[in-house]
Parts: structure tokens; sequence; C-alpha cells
């Protein structure tokens, strides 16, 4: 077992602090690497603060994670020292089921997706993410980054590239095809700029007009407030396909209505209340509503490889680990452009 440097939450209530805590020793699949940039996303404050349910403290958050090789397993034939590479939201699954034959492992049936961190690894021990200086995963379940992003760019990418990308290629984004984004945060902002770099034509739904600039500068044609009610009845049966990335429980009736006949709503959030939908909205132009949870390991590699291809990289506020705190209250006050991503080489 190696020790390394890491921000911990101790409780729901108390601020991350410093401390250490163990890797395992690297097992001939594996592949060690010092991380040297995490990304800071909402499920993380979530976790931490215990309000996605039970969190076994001390928890080290942290599922955005770039770094270089250090040392890899006898049998590992994917990586070697000193690659560039990533680790997004989960670091096994049971490898058996339907989804992870069909390399869909967030939606392992078997084990389930064991999380980056607050799961239990096959050794039985709390998996612990990215706020640390080092961090060991089966080669399985680590992703290559392309030259062409750097490694802070890429943190990001592995939970909210991922979110974005896959739902947007589930439902064939590309030419030809009107694409809402709802929310233009960490997650919407990479909507906005994968979806265009597909070739769809791309409007942001916004509560105001705030950040319309930096929408129409990311690549969106339109851009709209939802405070607006003229939003609901000028745009009725415009999109194909709307993201939403805003975990609020929306009106449901006045954006179904937005969809073409066949069109998609895709949940990317998880809202605190169960949603109300009605079914008017579904039944009338044959609508469907859907969820869609970040994506697997071959399609997080396709993204990276897409994102590397056509230049799209996050837009991100880079940050000092004694940072977090701060950070954290920042990005529930959605005072962030887009991401925050922590530099680990000071921690
Ligand atoms: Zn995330
Ligand atoms: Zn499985």
């Amino acid at each position: 077992m190696s020790t390394v440097t890491a921000y911990a939450a101790t409780s729901a209530t108390d601020p991350l602090s410093k401390t250490t805590i163990t890797r395992r020793d690297v097992g001939p699949h594996d592949v060690a690497f010092d991380i040297h940039f995490a990304g800071i996303c909402h499920s993380d404050i979530h976790t931490v603060r215990a309000e996605w349910g039970q969190v076994k403290y001390p928890i080290v958050p942290g599922h955005e994670i770039a770094g270089i090789v250090t040392e890899v397993g006898s049998d590992v034939t994917k990586y070697k020292v000193g690659d560039r590479v990533g680790v997004g939201c989960f670091v096994d699954s049971c490898r058996e089921c339907e989804s992870c034959i069909a390399g869909e492992e967030q939606y392992c049936t078997g084990i389930g997706m064991v999380g980056t961190y607050n799961g239990v690894g096959r050794d039985g021990q709390p998996t612990q993410g990215g706020y640390s200086g080092a961090i060991v995963v089966d080669e399985k379940y680590v992703l290559d980054i392309p030259d062409a992003i750097s490694l802070d760019a890429a943190a990001p990418l592995l939970c909210a590239g991922i979110t974005t990308y896959s739902p947007l290629h589930h439902w064939n984004a590309g030419p030809g095809k009107k694409v809402a984004v709802i929310g233009l945060g960490g997650l919407g902002h990479l909507a906005v700029k994968i979806a265009v770099a597909m070739g769809a034509e791309v409007t942001v739904l916004s509560q105001s007009l705030k950040k319309m600039e930096d929408g129409l500068r990311l690549g969106a044609t339109d851009y709209r407030a939802t405070s607006d009610r003229d939003t609901f009845t000028e745009l009725q049966g415009r999109f194909d396909l709307i993201l939403n990335t805003v975990s609020a429980n929306l009106e449901l009736a006045d954006y179904l209505k937005l969809l073409k006949r066949d069109g998609t709503l895709v949940e990317l959030g998880m809202p605190e209340n169960p949603m109300e939908v009605p079914a008017g909205a579904l039944v009338f132009g044959r609508r469907s509503i859907a969820g869609s949870l970040i994506g697997g390991i071959a399609e997080t590699q396709e993204m990276l490889d897409f994102c590397a291809e056509h230049g799209v990289a996050p837009e991100i506020e880079v940050i000092n680990p004694d940072y977090i705190n701060e950070a954290y209250e920042r990005v529930l006050a959605s005072d962030v452009r887009y991401r925050f991503v922590i530099d680990i080489s000071t921690i």
C-alpha cells in the first residue's frame, strides 16, 4: 500500500480538510497514476453532504480525474509509464451482465457500477476519489487522454463531457437536428459545444439572458429566457431533442410542447421531487421523456477522441486544493464559468 495526500470530508457538515489516505498495491491488471487535475462536479457536493444517501466518512470525492501513469501491473497491455490517462465516475463493475458486455457498464445490473468514491472495491475497501495525489485503477476502467487535450481541460470531460455526449450520440444529434439545452452550467456549456461539433443546431434555454453572450460564443444559434412566457409559445414544436442539465423540477407541460413529433426530452440530473408528467403532452406528438446516466468506458473513450478531433474543451477555472470549500459554495451559487478544476500538484 502507498500513502497519498488527499482532501476529505469527515462529516456531512464539516468543510473538506487535508489528510492522507492509502492506495492499494498495484495488482497485475492495475494502473497507478499521479493525479494532476481533478474537476469539481456538483455530485461531489451532494454526496459528501449526504444528500444522496448514506456516506462512509472520511470520503475523498472527485470523479473527473486526469494524470500521468507511474506504474503498471505485470499483465497490463493498454498503458505504460508516462501515458496521459483519466478516470471518470466508476472504477469497476461486474463485467458479466448484459450491460457490461454491451459496454454500458454504468447500467451494470450485477454488482452495479462501483463509484470512483463512496463505493466498495473488490478488496472490500471504500473507494476514494480524485482530490488526492494518486490513484490505482484496473486498466479496463482507465481512459486514454489524447495529446490534443490538456490534462486540466480533460478532467471535466470525464463526467460532464460524457454525461452530455452520451445522450446526444444516443438520440442522434447531428446535421439537420435541432437540439435545446436547458441550463448553461458545467454540463450545459459542454452540451452546447459537443452538440454544435456534432453538427446540430443548438438553442440554449436559460432562466435569464445573463449568459447569452457566452452561449452564442460557444456555438448556440439561439438563446432564450425561460422566465419569458413568449419563449414557450414561439418555440413550440421546434426541437428533436431537449437535454435538461438542471436538477430542478421543470414545468414539463411547457417543455414537452417544445418538442417536434417523436421528440425526446432527456433528464440528466436528479430533481429532488418526482416529476409530474402531463400525459397529453406525450400522447399528442408521440413525444418521449427519458433519462441518461454518464456513459460506458468505450463511449467515454470515443467522446475524448471526438473532443480532441473537434477541438472541444470545457471552460475551466483552475484552483488550488485549499480553495475547494469556497469553490463548493460558488458551485452552489452557480458562480463559476464553467467548471472548477483542482490543480493537484499543489496538494
Ligand atoms: Zn460528476
Ligand atoms: Zn455488470
